[in-house]
This record gives structure tokens, sequence and C-alpha cells, in this order.
């Protein structure tokens, strides 16, 4: 378990990257931290990008409907606007942001906040997903959570797409993503490579 660093003996102003695959607990790891920081008597602002609005659009909302309040904006630069009293800055679907998004955390954790960001390490390809590796190169500390093999119960690390849709970007829940680990991800493909070719 990623254990926070204290405010008290560390100089404040940082950055926490929370990755994996989908179905990894990731939006829950990023509440389970602010909900600590709020007993904490600190406080936190959340902002997540206005295209996802798969359960509500004012919330952070976690697959088991854990949530918490949550600001949707359009653009990373945005999230400057924040409050310099703020204490942490929490980031979900860090994602489907464009590049800024890794100069917006830098300044913020320049400026004093604690900045936990949470997203998708790879796209339904396997590949790095938009600005995540750039987050990750300059983050301090990077937490990279595991969902389930949907077929083997193994570690998963991939988001496999049960459909054959191309685009980076379907969003969906299990009706179409399952979690896989790199073989059964990588056999999935090979399938799906198959049937496409007929
Ligand atoms: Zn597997």
């Amino acid at each position: 378990m990623f254990l926070e660093p204290s405010f008290l003996t560390q100089r404040r102003g940082w950055i926490e990257v929370i990755c994996g695959s989908m179905f990894s607990g990731k939006t829950e790891e990023l509440i389970r931290r602010l909900k600590r920081v709020r007993i904490a008597e600190q406080s936190v602002e959340i902002f997540k990008p206005a295209r996802d609005t798969r359960y509500s659009v004012d919330e952070v909302v976690s697959h088991d409907a854990r949530s918490i309040a949550s600001r949707a904006v359009h653009h990373p630069s945005e999230i400057l606007e924040v409050a310099s009293h703020i204490d942490v800055i929490g980031i979900d679907e860090a994602q489907f942001f464009d590049e800024s998004i890794k100069a917006v955390c830098e300044e913020l954790a320049l400026r004093g906040h604690r900045v936990i960001v949470a997203g998708l390490d790879m796209d339904f390809r396997g590949r790095p997903f938009g600005p995540m590796p750039e987050l990750l190169a300059v983050a301090e500390y990077i937490t990279k959570l595991h969902a389930i093999c949907n077929h083997c119960g193994n570690l998963a690390t991939h988001t496999y797409r049960l459909t054959t849709d191309a685009e980076t970007v379907v969003l969906g829940e299990k009706d179409i993503y399952e979690a896989r680990c790199r073989h059964c991800f990588n056999e999935g493909n090979i399938l799906k490579l198959k049937v496409t070719k007929g």
C-alpha cells in the first residue's frame, strides 16, 4: 500500500501518479487518498476531463460507485485556476487530457500543491496512453495497480477491448472491456486479427 509522505517532513509540492489497466482500482485508490486528506482536515479539489461522463458530470465515481465531488474541465490550463490555499489536487482519467497536463501538474507541484493523478497507462492496443508516459517520468511517486485477468486469473496489466472498434477512445465498461494479462491480451488480439481477416 502507498504510504503518503508527511507534510511535516517533506517540503510541500509533488506529483503522485496512480496508473494501471481498467478494473485495477485506480479511481478507488485516488478516492482513498483524497478521503484521508479530508479526514486530516486538509483541503482538496478534484478535476477530470469533461469528456468522461460515464456516470456523473460532477463526481469522480469509481466502478463500485464510491464517489467524491469533482469539476469537469475542457483543458488542463483550467486546473491552474485552483485557489492557492488548496492542499491537494486530484486529477482522474488523466489519459484523456492533452500533453499540456504534464506542465500543469509540474506548475501545481512547484506552487506547493500535492498533485495526485490517476489514469490508464496503456490504451486498448497496449500502447502508452496520451500524456501518461510523460506524467510517469516526472512524478515523485508512482503506483501501478493490477486487475485480475478475466481468462487465467493472473495479474492483469492490459485493457482488452471485446469489440473490433479501431478508435483509441471508446467509452464503456464491462460490456466492451476486460482486464487481461500480457499473454491473454496477446492471444485475444491474434484471434481478433484472424476473425477480421475472415
Ligand atoms: Zn491471463
